[in-house]
């Protein structure tokens, strides 16, 4: 095992730094929503750096590329290690950044070590992780996960009507979605370099977190039809006011999610819709958003099934008619013990204190782990503040992530 190994922190911090200028946001914010000029010009950058690195690109239909630096046992399955670099609108420069461009320079100082990988190590750019022009997160990993087909891929439009074969051919790529999914013996094991993008790890003062689970969400679209009329004529007893059932059904979801036995579960209405939305006028129609989350799916389900009980209950109580949509349900992740254990092998070479602990928020890695032994590491988030242009981590605490990231891929490779 190597026992000592130096992360270049300029050259990494440059390219970080050349990457945000690729942005259709003015500079420091980060605007590159997936087939956009942006996009593309950020996947020319990204390629050019591999090659530099003697690694070989393939790119599919969709637009994750793989860029893999051949192991002298190409029979094995590969280790993969990866992220993306698509990022909402008026974002900041790390999110999934850091897991690509950092996987790179992980590569490159196994490398410059004179490393000699028996597995192939393979770094993946996934193609939109950010939901911005599909509506859906994480289409490049569900597509290789095999959880999207080509037909439900297809099935998806932008704001401007664009699907996802026109828009992927805009920027030159082949737009076939028929041969996405991986083989399940394609990665050995795989290995996602992240922000955290919350408050623990500053909390606690540690410099790296070691993820055990991640958690997935299930988000429904609830409606309820009442009955609108004017708010001064229409007497109290005589009413079917729908935003009295959404605001009945907000209370119960924040209340559901905190009996549930884990304290895991997490329920929000982040939307609330109501119709038609003027101050003298009854609301005829109520719609809200919920998204419910947990690391354990039985938890998780036990909320979900919850909410939807009793919004039945509410409509029928008040006698309103209601339609209920899952719009999706994830199963959470359970990260891989041996690569858990490798990372803190790791964290002991460093010298470094990791933080075992939970993803909160998903990532590409939650739809490998469908096929893959995965698991994460995480950089520590200042304020554990993410999508905005402040998110901040420490040129220090990225080169020692990408240090960890570097003795795991070793160990998994050797
Ligand atoms: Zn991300």
């Amino acid at each position: 095992m190597i026992t000592a190994i130096n992360c270049n922190g300029e050259r990494l911090g440059a390219e970080l730094a050349h990457l945000a200028t690729i942005t259709e946001a003015t500079p420091p914010a980060v605007t590159r929503v997936v087939f956009s000029d942006a996009d593309l010009r950020a996947r020319n950058y990204f390629k050019d750096l591999c090659r530099k690195a003697g690694l070989s690109i393939r790119e599919d239909g969709i637009g994750n590329i793989f860029a893999r630096w051949q192991g002298s046992d190409p029979e094995s399955a590969a280790i993969g290690t990866g992220s993306h670099t698509d990022a909402i609108p008026n974002a900041g420069l790390y999110d999934g950044v850091v897991g690509v461009l950092g996987g790179l320079e992980a590569i490159r100082i196994l490398q410059e070590k004179g490393f000699k990988p028996r597995r192939s190590i393979e770094l993946l750019m996934f193609a939109t992780e950010e939901p911005t022009r599909f509506g859906v997160g994480c289409l490049g990993s569900r597509a290789l996960a095999g959880t999207y087909n080509e037909e439900k891929i297809l099935s998806l439009r932008d704001e401007e009507g664009n699907g996802a074969r026109d828009c992927a051919k805009r920027i030159g790529l082949s737009g076939e979605f028929n041969a996405l999914m991986l083989p399940e013996n394609y990665y050995g094991a795989f290995v996602e370099l992240h922000i955290e993008q919350g408050p623990l790890l500053e909390k606690v003062g540690l410099p790296i977190g070691i993820v055990t689970a991640i958690a997935a969400p299930a988000s429904l679209r609830v409606t309820f039809e009442g009955e609108g009329g004017h708010a001064g004529t229409v007497l109290m007893p005589d009413r079917k006011d729908a935003l009295l059932a959404g605001a009945e059904l907000a209370l119960a979801v924040d209340e559901i999610s905190r009996a549930t036995g884990s304290a895991d579960t997490v329920g929000t209405t982040g939307m609330l819709q109501v119709f038609p939305g003027a101050i003298n006028s009854i609301p005829s129609r109520c719609t809200l958003g919920i998204d419910i989350r947990d690391t354990q799916l039985e938890t998780r389900d036990l909320a979900v099934a919850g909410v939807k009980l009793t919004a039945q209950e509410i409509a029928a109580r008040r006698n309103l008619p209601i339609t209920i949509e899952t719009i999706n349900s994830d199963l959470p992740a359970t990260c891989d013990a041996r690569i858990i254990a490798a990372a803190e092998r790791a964290c002991e070479t460093l010298k470094l204190k990791p933080l075992k602990m939970v993803s909160r928020a998903y990532h590409d890695s939650l739809f490998m782990a469908r096929l893959f032994p995965t698991c994460m590491i995480f950089i520590p988030s200042r304020g554990g503040v993410s999508h905005r242009p402040d998110e901040y981590s420490s040129p220090e605490q990225i080169a020692r992530s990408v240090e960890v990231l570097a003795l795991t891929l070793a160990q998994l490779a050797e």
